[in-house]
C-alpha cells in the first residue's frame, strides 16, 4: 500500500475509525484501523493492539477473543458503520 495515494476522504474516515473504541473488546480509543481488505480504506475497523495484533487474542494471531465473542471482521464492520451513523 502506498500511503501517498490515500486521498483526503479516506484519511478523514480512518481518523474517525481510530477514534472509536475497539470493536471486539470495547477498550476506549484511540484504536488501530484494521483493513479487511488491504488498500480498501473504507472497510476498516477499530481494534485495540491486543485484539488486532496480539499473538493470542489478535486477528493477526490466534483470534481467541474473537472466537469467544463469536465475532468476525464483517460483524465488527457492521457495528462500526452503526456507530458512525449514530455519530
Ligand atoms: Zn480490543
Ligand atoms: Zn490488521
Amino acid at each position: 500500500m502506498n500511503s501517498d495515494r490515500i486521498n483526503a476522504a479516506a484519511r478523514k474516515h480512518m481518523a474517525r475509525i481510530k477514534s472509536l473504541p475497539c470493536g471486539v473488546c470495547g477498550q476506549p480509543g484511540p484504536s488501530e484501523a484494521h483493513h479487511i481488505k488491504q488498500g480498501l480504506h473504507f472497510i476498516c475497523i477499530p481494534l485495540c493492539v491486543d485484539c488486532h495484533r496480539g499473538p493470542f487474542n489478535g486477528w493477526h494471531g490466534q483470534r481467541r477473543i474473537w472466537n469467544v465473542k463469536k465475532l468476525d471482521e464483517l460483524a465488527v464492520l457492521s457495528q462500526t458503520i452503526e456507530a458512525l451513523t449514530k455519530g
